[in-house]
Parts: structure tokens; sequence; C-alpha cells
């Protein structure tokens, strides 16, 4: 496996595998990697002749007040891990590199970024559609993998690579839970036992809604009161949204689609802030 820093190095080696017909795989990431990654790795490795990871901590796409100097960051641990899953690539630029003095052009989706985490993380997914372009265009890839976990992410970009013309394939992989159904993130790593504990209700209140669905209730209002009903039983936990929607628009929608709808929750868990899915 080989790792590179510079830009312009990637581009080379992006551009000759190219030339030789090889298909690139490129798995965006922020490090601190967990078997979520990793799964998006493996499944990466399958469809392409060439898998990259990037791993760039993106200063764009956090808030002022948000952790980006203390996300957590084991660049050798994660090389590691990269290579046991497969990767080929490890892009690794630094804030410089991608971000030079004087940088001054970013790209903004401005509907399907709105809602949900568009109105508490208002210029999130400027940064996050800023970076991923800025990333095709180095790396050239011809499929991308994103995880569902962030669905809201996964629907801005592929407006994007529509909207822009990108000729980038965008897969999905499915959300990896810790055994008691707690969704992987780099950032559960904050959180101590009692707030895991606590936070276990955000995936009961998806798991609950799911079963309402599945036995018959579609009413949008009747799945959010129980999921917030559920939430609100954990002292540590305060609710930022908890919202059904088209998983492809973000638009709240009354009633439940199957396979076109989702509930998606964000919640604070004391300082810690977790978001998470489910399609329907
Ligand atoms: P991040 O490092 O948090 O920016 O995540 C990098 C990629 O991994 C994104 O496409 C995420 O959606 C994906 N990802 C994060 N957590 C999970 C998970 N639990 N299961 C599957 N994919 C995940």
């Amino acid at each position: 496996m080989q790792k590179i820093t510079a830009v312009t190095e990637m581009q080379t080696l992006a551009e000759d595998l190219r030339s030789k017909g090889q298909i690139i795989a490129l798995v965006p990431t922020m490090g601190a990697l967990h078997d979520g990654h990793l799964s998006l790795i493996k499944l990466a490795s399958e469809q392409a002749d060439t898998v990259v990871v990037s791993i760039f901590v993106n200063p764009t796409q956090f808030g002022p007040n948000e952790d980006f100097a203390k996300y957590p960051r084991d660049l050798e641990r994660d090389l590691q891990l990269c290579e046991q899953a497969g990767a080929d690539v490890v892009f690794a630029p630094t804030v410089e590199g991608m971000y030079p003095k004087g940088y001054s052009t970013f790209v903004t989706e401005e509907f399907v970024g709105k809602p949900l985490e568009g109105v508490s993380r208002p210029n999130h997914f400027r940064g996050v559609t800023t970076i991923v372009a800025k990333l095709f265009n180095i790396v050239r890839p011809d499929l991308a993998v994103f995880g569902q976990k962030d669905a809201q992410q996964v629907a801005v970009i592929k407006k994007m690579v529509a909207d822009l013309n990108f000729t980038v394939d965008v897969v999905v992989a499915p959300t990896l839970r810790e055994q008691e159904g707690l969704a992987m993130s780099s950032r559960n790593r904050y959180l101590s036992s009692g707030q895991r504990l606590e936070a276990l209700a955000i995936s009961e209140a998806l798991k609950m809604a799911q079963s309402m669905v599945e036995h018959g209730e579609l009413r949008a209002d009747r799945l959010i009161a129980e999921a917030t009903h559920i939430l609100s039983q954990k002292r540590r936990i305060r609710v930022i949204y908890v919202a059904v929607v088209d998983r492809n628009t973000m638009e709240s929608v009354r009633e439940v689609h199957p396979g076109v709808s989702m509930m998606a929750i964000a919640a604070w868990v004391d300082e810690v802030r977790l978001i998470d899915n489910v399609v329907f």
C-alpha cells in the first residue's frame, strides 16, 4: 500500500492508473477509522482495481464552535487498518495542500443540503461538496463509496454529481452498528460508558419507527411522536431533529413511502452530537 501526501503526486498516479485502464474507487474519510469505514473499503475493493482511501479532517466542513481541533487523529493506526482492509493507496493531504493561502473557490448545493443538518450546521455541506469535488478532480475515480450513516451527505453528493456532470458512480454502503445498535462513528469515542448507554435510545427510536411502519403505521407525525418520546426518556439527550423525509430530496413527507422515505435523527448526548437514520 502506498501513502501519498502531495496533491500533484496523487494526480500523476491517478492519471497513470487511468491510462492503464484501471478502475479506481475512492473512499473519502476523515480518519479515526472504525469497522464502518473498513466495510466501505472492502466494498470498494470488490468493485475496483485500485482503492484510494482519502484521510483528511476537512476544516471547511466544521463550524467555528465545532470539534475540528479535537477531532480524533491517528494516521499510523489508520494506515495499518487501510492496508488490512485492502486499500491500495492512502491519500492523506495536508490542510495547506488542499487549501493553499488565498484559496477562494467553493461548491454549494442549494436545496438538498438546506434542511436537517443544514439548519444546525449552516456551512457543513458547503465544506463537504467542496472537498469531495476536489477529491474527485484529484483522484478521478470511477466510483466513490459513501456510508448511508450520513444519509443527507449521500443525497447532497448525488445531487452535486448529477448537477455538475461528474462521471463518478456514487456507491452507498449500509450503516455498520455496534452489537447493541449504536451506529459506528468516530465521535463515539467521545462517549463515556454512561453516555453510550443513553445514546442507544437513538437507534432504539429508529427501530421502533421501523417496526411501526412494518405494522402499517405510515403517518409521519405518529412515527415522529413515538421516536421523540423514546428520546425524551433520556436525561442526557437533547433532540436536534427527528424527521421523516424523502431520502433523495430530504423534503419532509406526511406519509411514509416504503423504499423512498426515511427517518433521520440528530441529537446531543451531553456535548456529543450524533446522527443516525433508517430507510423504511
Ligand atoms: P467520516 O470519516 O465520518 O467522514 O466518514 C467517512 C465515510 O464513512 C462516510 O461516507 C460515512 O458515511 C461512512 N461511515 C461513517 N460511519 C459509518 C458506519 N457506521 N457505517 C458505514 N459507513 C459509515
